[in-house]
């Protein structure tokens, strides 16, 4: 019988998270021809989350939980939820019931037809405002036209992955992760299929312009180096403008006699140069703080309770996770 673990990341979702378990169960309750497990990932929540999950595990066998130390973001909540799944299929979705568990069975029929990753794509944005929709538009936009990988339109984490891109997605051990762009790197069979987006249970959205415009710098930095060379043409053609429009000033105040207006020529000029200079600066900072921040190699997140036992486990590779693992079937993770 096929096994599948149910990953869900949760931060600060105790108005949600027994209406999610509730659903989900009616949900699993009457598929019969695979066994089921949730696995729920407490990034660090502040609220009751965690103590919610400990019951609803002490309840329910096929209910684990690891809890992050801290919040470290729903990416890496993710990966310690992927890194600790073991099952033939693992379905990631979100604790707030905006991703339908309904369409479970549809996505495993589709699993079992032959596709490794079976995403479900929104089909409209017509909750978000205008502002929003026009920003994603133009990111996707952007983002598609200067990598090379074809990343995903409005397919978001709700989504059926196979063992083996499960595996795949463990061996991505970058700290600034942008999943939705690994999940089309590894490739594999897709399948997209179509959801409505259920507006948020309860709780609220964690999400804000800010984080959305960090999303987009990761997005675009951690898959193309585009950013970089297109300062190096910004640079020459600014350079070519320049000269050009040196010899217009020359031939005109030689041949022409014609005197060249000094204050607001160079203003301009060297306020657009210092701002060309500085963007340069700015993206050349953005690569560079990134080489920075992968080079501590520090993990990318920290266990320190599984499962009702209070564990540390710092996952930072394959193996060590291995090593992990097989510490806690040989008993020996009660130790703090
Ligand atoms: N989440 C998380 N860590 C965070 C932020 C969010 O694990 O730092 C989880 C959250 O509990 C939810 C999912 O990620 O299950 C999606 O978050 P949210 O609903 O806030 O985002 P949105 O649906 O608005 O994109
Ligand atoms: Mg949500």
């Amino acid at each position: 019988m096929d096994k599948i673990v149910i990953v869900v990341p949760c931060y600060n979702e105790q108005e949600v998270l027994r209406q999610f378990y509730a659903k989900l169960s009616n949900v699993l309750r009457d598929l019969h021809d695979c066994s089921f497990s949730c696995l729920f990932v407490d990034d660090g929540s502040t609220d009751d989350t965690l103590q919610i999950l400990r019951e609803l595990s002490a309840g329910d066998p096929n209910v684990h939980y690891r809890s992050l130390s801290r919040n470290f973001g729903k990416e890496s909540a993710m990966l310690a939820g992927l890194d600790a799944a073991e099952g033939d299929a693992v379905i990631l979705m979100d604790a707030d019931l905006q991703h339908p568990p309904e369409r479970i069975p549809e996505m495993i029929s589709w699993w079992r037809k032959g596709y490794d990753d079976v995403c479900m794509k929104r089909t409209d944005r017509s909750d978000e405002t205008v502002f929003k929709r026009t920003m994603t538009t133009l990111f996707y936009r952007i983002l598609q036209a200067v990598s090379r990988c074809e990343i995903q339109r409005n397919v978001g984490d709700f989504r059926l992955l196979d063992r083996r891109c499960v595996a795949a997605l463990r061996l991505m051990r970058e700290n600034q992760r942008f999943t939705k762009g690994l999940f089309t790197w590894i490739g594999f069979r897709k399948k997209e299929l179509s959801f409505h987006v259920q507006p948020r249970a309860a709780g609220k959205t964690t999400w804000n312009y800010f984080a959305l415009y960090n999303l987009a710098v990761e997005g675009l930095t951690s898959f193309t180096t585009a950013p970089l060379r297109m300062t190096t043409f910004l640079g020459l053609a600014v350079s070519l403008l320049a000269i050009s429009y040196m010899f217009i000033v020359l031939i005109n105040a030689l041949l022409y006699g014609d005197p060249v207006a000094g204050y607001p020529t160079l203003m301009t000029v060297m306020l657009f140069l210092g701002g060309v200079q500085l963007l340069s600066l700015g993206i050349m900072g953005e690569y560079l703080s990134r080489v920075f921040m992968e080079s501590k190699q520090r993990p990318i997140y920290l266990v320190a309770e599984a499962d009702g036992k209070k564990i540390l486990y710092t996952p930072s590779d394959p193996l060590e996770r291995q090593i992990a693992s097989s510490w806690e079937e040989g008993g020996r993770s009660d130790e703090t």
